[in-house]
């Protein structure tokens, strides 16, 4: 045999396996289907969606029995989008260049050793007009069992990290790491005069989640008054990113107002 007979021999060798392999799989669910469909090539089908609610409503108190605060308590269709966990170098950039792009403001839940890291890019928080949230040091997600100074040192340390970088900014939200809200916690936050911040949507994107699984549950889930979770540092973010202009473009043509949560 020349290479190039030797060459189609094998070709045909693989291609019948694949024939048999395909015959041996295939189950009487999968022949029915096959019968259905009939003998042409699939055709793909152009899925619409995913679409905001009409009718939808919030999913919880604006503020709770703790003090914390779930909803934008703003009137109106009002969605506030919210990013744990940075600035982070790679990411932060990336989202703020399309908020820029889309002029959406949005609040961002920042940790100390971060802040200290990545200054300029707090700087560039603040100059693009989003809104600064005290997302604590060490990010303790069982901070309200801890030592009260703990807790004040944890809180504490992250406004004079934000004041030592942008003096002129505010701080208004602070973010149990977690979600772990609780009443001692939230009392310390008060005193440094941040109002605790919850949410109301939480797609779940620091679960390693896909793309279009991150946008399709914050817009199926969206209400007026929606505080958004999603996260610009902690980990590859880059699902949250890439999920973020859809999402925007679609909430947004549903007549929702993008704001930053009363303080
Ligand atoms: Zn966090």
């Amino acid at each position: 045999m020349s290479p190039t007979q030797l060459r189609s021999a094998a070709a045909v060798l693989v291609l019948a396996i694949a024939v048999i392999a395909a015959a041996a799989h295939r189950g009487p669910v999968d022949s029915a289907a096959a019968g259905a469909a009939g003998a042409g090539p699939a055709k793909t089908v152009e899925v619409p969606g995913p679409f905001v609610p009409a009718d939808a409503g919030p999913s919880m108190p604006e503020v709770d029995s703790l003090g914390t605060r779930h909803l934008t308590g703003r009137a109106g269709k009002t969605v506030a989008l919210t990013f744990d966990d940075g600035p982070h170098p790679g990411q932060t950039p990336q989202v703020l260049r399309i908020l820029r792009d889309y002029d959406v403001t949005a609040t961002f839940c920042v940790v100390e050793p971060n802040v200290r890291r990545h200054q300029d890019l707090v700087r560039e928080i603040v100059a693009d007009g989003h809104t600064l949230c005290n997302h604590t040091v060490s990010h303790d997600s069982r901070l309200p069992e801890r030592p009260a100074g703990r807790i004040d040192d944890e809180i504490g340390t992250v406004v004079r990290a934000i004041d030592d970088v942008v003096p002129e900014a505010a701080v208004p939200f602070f973010r149990a790491p977690g979600g772990n809200f609780a009443a001692n916690v939230n009392a310390v936050a008060d005193g440094y005069g941040e109002q605790p911040l919850g949410w109301s949507i939480d797609p779940e994107d620091w679960r390693d989640q896909t793309t279009r699984r991150i946008r399709d549950e914050v817009i199926q889930r969206m209400h007026p008054g929606a505080v958004v979770l999603l996260h610009d540092g902690g980990g590859d973010r880059s699902a949250t990113i890439a999920a973020l202009p859809r999402i925007i473009e679609t909430v947004r043509a549903a007549g929702y107002e993008f704001v930053v949560p009363r303080a």
